[in-house]
Parts: C-alpha cells; structure tokens; sequence
C-alpha cells in the first residue's frame, strides 16, 4: 500500500500543515514526521519498536470509537511507514 507524503512516517498520523510537522535540527520542518514524533531532528521516543507503535495506534483509534477493523487496519498500516522498514518483516497479521 501506497501512502501520500502528508502522514506521518511514524505514527500515520495525518500531517495537515506546518503546525503538525516535526521539527529539524536547523529550525526547519521534517517532511516525514510529525510533531509528536520528531523534534529538533530525532524521534521523540527514540526505543520505540513498531510492534509499540502499532498497538498505540490500535488504543488510541478505539479510544476515539472508531470501529474495531478500522481500527486493526490503521495499526496495520504502522508496518508500511518509513520509520519501520526495517521491521516491516516482523509485521503478523
Ligand atoms: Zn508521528
């Protein structure tokens, strides 16, 4: 699956403008991360695994009602991002 540049390549939280972006070590902004990820040029959460990452997302997208397989769905999509490539073979399904 294919994504457009304006998630995040962390937690595929959507980026909708500057705000939302994380921050580069020169001031500018990161046009991969967001905010919550990514500050002043490296990952907020600098251990977090994407086995982490997925099921943060799984909590926080049933804390908001979405329903279960939408919610299965978006968590799945952690494995996809550019942050994760490296695990993306631990992805089970
Ligand atoms: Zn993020």
């Amino acid at each position: 699956m294919k994504f457009s540049k304006a998630v995040c390549q962390s937690c595929a939280s959507p980026i909708l403008r500057d705000y939302d972006k994380g921050t580069e070590k020169g001031g500018g902004h990161s046009e991969a991360y967001c905010r919550r990820c990514y500050q002043v040029g490296s990952f907020t959460d600098i251990k977090m695994t994407a086995r982490e990452m997925h099921d943060r997302v799984l909590v926080k997208m049933t804390e908001l009602k979405f329903p279960r397989y939408l919610a299965k769905l978006m968590a799945q999509n952690v494995y996809v991002l550019k942050r994760w490539e490296a695990e993306k073979s631990l992805a089970v399904v």
